[in-house]
């Protein structure tokens, strides 16, 4: 456990698909006046240089964030990734892109100042980053960070006092048992707080349990009676191919999806000009390709 760091993998992506689809439902939930309560299960260290050892060594935001800016074919941004964009630019100074926002800072920038922040995070060191990163933004009571398993939330803040929450389930899952607990802790959340909005972030990679969790987490939500929606995005094929010594390439990442229970009902529109941009800017090969189903 703890091999995984996200520092590596910032902007990439699925940081790109995972963070659109989190401002755009941020955007619908924070209309309403009533104080929003967010969880986030797996927090990371809230802030990445992509200039950093760890982010040039696999280099992912250069298929990700990087491939969406230097795009200029003339076609308009749709809004959805346009407010992606500038979210990620106001970290930033002009012109530059080397700090990448992680899921607690994005959250906390679109929050009011009566909504409440939960972020959860392991890593030691990560958690240590996390904490002093919080510290600057001198947010009081709004934000709070536990070093704590995120999966535990649920029974802890669940249901919130003013009864609106998004909770954001983004596991590293090097551990397999990661797939079953997102399962266990949306069942639960649904029978907690049966009205709160539910996103899983998961990797579209050859292996049953990645496979199965999209179609268990359709059928709780069909269950409970609720509405879902499940977007994907594939940049590249999944294939392992050989380099010319003969020796096995592996491709990383090809794919991944967001599945969101009891979605706001401004998300499909929102997604549906925005994810053909995606397959366009970031696909790698002509594997590349989205979809986009709702229910309930
Ligand atoms: N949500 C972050 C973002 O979008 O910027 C990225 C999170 S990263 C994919 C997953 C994080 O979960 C890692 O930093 C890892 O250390 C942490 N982690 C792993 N297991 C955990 C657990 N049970 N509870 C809380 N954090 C955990």
């Amino acid at each position: 456990m703890f091999s995984y760091r996200h520092a590596f993998h910032a902007g990439n992506h699925a940081d790109v698909l995972k963070h659109t689809v989190l401002i755009a439902m941020l955007r619908h939930l924070t209309q309403k006046e009533a104080a929003l309560t967010v969880l986030d299960t797996h927090a990371g260290a809230g802030l990445y240089r992509l200039d950093s050892e760890f982010a040039d060594t696999s280099g992912e935001a250069a298929e990700g964030i990087q491939r969406l800016l230097q795009a200029s074919d003339g076609e308009a941004l749709a809004p959805a990734l346009q407010d992606y964009l500038e979210l990620v630019a106001s970290f930033n100074a002009k012109g530059s892109s080397r700090v990448y926002p992680g899921s607690p800072f994005i959250i906390q920038r679109l929050l009011r100042e009566h909504d409440r922040l939960k972020l959860y995070e392991l890593h030691p060191t990560d958690a240590k980053t996390l904490e002093a990163n919080v510290a600057q933004l001198d947010a009081g009571r709004q934000v709070a960070v536990l070093r704590e398993d995120g999966f535990g939330c649920v029974n802890k803040f669940l249901p919130p006092p003013s009864r609106r929450a998004l909770l954001l389930c983004d596991p590293s899952y090097e551990i397999k048992s990661d797939y079953a607990r997102v399962v266990t802790m949306a069942t639960e959340a649904l029978k907690r707080f049966a009205t709160g909005t539910y996103a899983v972030w998961y990797p579209i990679i050859p292996r049953p349990e990645a496979h199965d969790l999209p179609r268990k987490l359709k059928t709780l939500a069909t269950k409970a009676g609720k509405p879902w929606l499940h977007a994907t995005l594939t940049v590249k094929s999944s294939k392992i191919t050989s380099d010319p010594t003969g020796e096995a390439k592996r491709p990383g990442l090809p794919a991944s999806g967001m599945f969101v229970i009891n979605p706001p009902h401004t998300l499909k529109g929102a997604l549906q000009p925005a994810l053909p941009q995606l397959v366009k800017r970031l696909g790698q090969d002509r594997n590349a390709a989205f979809t986009l189903d709702s229910g309930g």
